[in-house]
């Protein structure tokens, strides 16, 4: 089952209407709120996560908890609030048990996913972890191989991160998120908003020249 996402849905609002209380994958029957993403509808900044966790599904706000509170740190690092970012996830609903979301739901879910990001714009977009680089990218290569690096997908760049989640229980991870973060906030400084790359097809892989500091 492809979802299409009709083109009438002009802004964010729009799109959040037409999916309803959406039952179009299994998903819908233990969810307790769909998450649907928040933040500046313009923002530069979007990130891409994989899904919903406990605490997002109670509240229907996407990273709260201990990996949101991580994520408000590095951004806070970098000179950013949560309100100048967007922030979304692969799918809208949280896996019973925090399981990997399934392909079948991810092919169902990932076309509203796709239509936030042609709302939102992003000139540099973030993927927190392996679910949403993969989609991204449209790779399967190992995370651990495809952060930091800078990629271009279109007209936009893509920078991998681990997810924070990953960072909460392997410490060693974290020193990794804070130097991929100043390698973001690099990227963000360097992209204008009148500088958009002319390339089309598969992911690019480019420069992450310097040091990230
Ligand atoms: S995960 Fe996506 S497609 Fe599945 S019910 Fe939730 S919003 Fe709908």
């Amino acid at each position: 089952m492809v979802v299409a996402v009709p083109q009438d849905c002009a802004d964010l609002c729009a799109l959040r209407e037409h999916m309803g209380d959406c039952h179009r994958c299994a998903l819908a029957a233990t969810r307790t709120r769909l998450v649907f993403g928040s933040g500046d509808p313009h923002a530069r900044l979007m990130f891409v996560g994989e899904a919903p966790g406990k605490n997002e599904d109670l509240t229907g706000e996407p990273f709260v908890g201990a990996a949101g509170k991580l994520l408000d740190e590095l951004l806070e690092s970098i000179g950013l609030a949560r309100a100048q970012v967007f922030i979304a996830n692969m799918v809208k609903c949280r896996p019973p048990g925090n399981r990997d979301p399934e392909e079948s739901e991810i092919d169902i879910c990932s076309p509203f996913l796709a239509r936030q990001i042609e709302l939102v714009d992003p000139v540099v977009i973030a993927t927190l972890g392996r679910f949403a680089t993969h989609y991204v990218l449209h790779t399967t290569v190992p995370i651990t191989a495809l952060r930091g690096r800078l990629y271009r997908v279109g007209d936009r760049r893509v920078v991998p991160v681990f997810h924070p989640a990953a960072a909460l229980y392997d410490q060693s991870k974290r020193g990794v998120l804070q130097d991929d973060f100043r390698r973001l906030r690099a990227v963000l400084d360097r992209a204008d908003d009148g500088e958009r790359a002319a390339s089309d097809g598969p992911a690019q892989l480019v420069l992450f020249d310097g040091d990230p500091s």
